[in-house]
């Protein structure tokens, strides 16, 4: 079976270039991707497989492929939203949607699993087990769609779940793993604080709203260099800062936003009890009254030791001119909802590089000018698919 999906799978590439180029020109936002599901949905009319549409909380899709014999069933994971952002690179496919774009590569992760999905129906009578293909949405904006997938139980049977990301790691062939904490997770932040305005002359009569959040934005760096160990890693990241006013006029009130990341659960309750503690703080020190929304959405992302040697081995022993570096990467600093599979099954989220062929200093996701070199979907589902061969420990 290995052989003939592989050969299969080279004789679709051009297929899976084409459904990326067409889910590239017709980008959507998340939780709105109605013509990516339909599209998908089109892909699977008429072929042997139970397709359910509308799961979680959006346009969910996972398609059940039951194997010939049983066994242990498995989950497949692609993403197709896309991002608010106006499109710069210079591709005969750019995007038709004027301010959305697939700058992320979930248009390629769509392209690959549905080609592969379907030459694992054609053939599925020699799998011992039930894949389920998820083709999930709105990865990209919290509470995302992986985590109402999860919970709707549609999953509920599976052993082990597996996802990849592109990302410009290196050259189209090279594919990458990382073992435990993969990537970041994340939280929001909203602080409101009141001080009371006045005039500029007069700060005894007022209280400077600007000054206590300036505090609030220096003591919070020092969660990070202070109170974590030298060992352990988080980012703050205060993005907002309402404080435009008038030169002469002592500010209100002000608010605040920032991202947090961290790796793991340790460090998210100890940020997130330190940023209480300093709020806490401000209010004492300054007089003012403070408002804090603060919530954690995706969880870091923890790939199984376990799995994840088991994917490396696979990929290693593939033995493929189109696979042609297996290497351990450091963890990324990104959040990736995928995270909430793994918190469930025992999972791998593994990297397959797409770097443009000549690009020395490619654009990262989510840049106006990010793009793949297309030869990254083939390795892509072929990494997928030697992944499912030697998991399924099928020749
Ligand atoms: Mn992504």
């Amino acid at each position: 079976m290995k052989e003939q999906l592989m050969e299969m799978l080279e004789s679709r590439k051009d297929e899976m270039i084409e459904i990326r180029r067409h889910l590239h020109e017709h980008p959507e936002l998340s939780f709105k991707e109605e013509k990516t599901a339909q599209y998908i949905l089109d892909f699977y009319e008429g072929k042997d497989v139970e397709v359910q549409s509308n799961v979680g909380n959006g346009f969910g899709i996972v398609v059940t492929i039951k194997g010939g014999k049983p066994g242990k069933s498995i989950g497949l994971r692609a993403d197709f939203d896309a991002l608010p952002i106006i499109e710069e690179a210079d591709v005969p496919f750019k995007s038709k949607n004027e301010g959305v774009m697939h700058a992320c590569g979930h248009d390629g992760h769509t392209a690959y699993l549905l080609v592969l999905a379907d030459c694992l129906i054609q053939l599925k009578d020699e799998i011992p087990g039930t894949i389920k293909i998820i083709h999930q949405h709105a990865e990209e904006v919290p509470p995302g769609g992986a985590k109402s997938i999860v919970e709707s139980g549609i999953l509920d049977d599976l052993d082990n779940v597996f996802g990849i990301h592109l990302l410009p790691l290196g050259p189209a062939g090279v594919v990458g793993y990382h073992s435990g904490y993969s990537f970041n997770g994340r939280a929001y932040m909203k602080l409101k604080i009141q001080g009371r305005g006045g005039h500029g002359s007069s700060p005894h009569l007022a209280n400077d709203a600007i000054v206590a959040g300036a505090h609030f934005v220096t003591a919070a760096q020092t969660i990070i260099s202070r109170r974590l160990s030298p060992f352990e890693n988080g980012v703050i990241t205060i993005g907002s800062f309402d404080g435009k006013g008038t030169f002469n006029v002592i500010k209100d009130s002000v608010e605040l936003e920032g991202d947090i990341r961290y790796m793991t659960d340790e460090t998210k309750k100890k940020i997130e009890h330190e940023v209480k503690r300093i709020v806490k703080g401000i209010e004492e020190e300054f007089g003012v009254t403070c408002e804090l929304a603060y919530e954690n959405d995706y969880p870091p992302l923890y790939n199984d030791p376990e799995i994840t040697e088991k994917v490396a081995e696979y990929l290693k022993n593939a033995n493929d001119k189109d696979i042609k570096e297996v290497k351990e990467f450091p963890p990324m600093a990104p959040s990736e909802d995928f995270a909430y599979y793994a918190e469930k099954f025992l999972s791998c989220f593994f990297y397959i590089a797409c770097t443009p062929k000549g690009e020395k200093d490619p654009y990262f996701n989510h840049h106006p000018k990010f793009d793949i070199d297309e030869d990254a979907l083939l390795v892509a589902a072929k990494a997928v698919g030697y992944v499912v061969c030697g998991y399924y420990e099928v020749e």
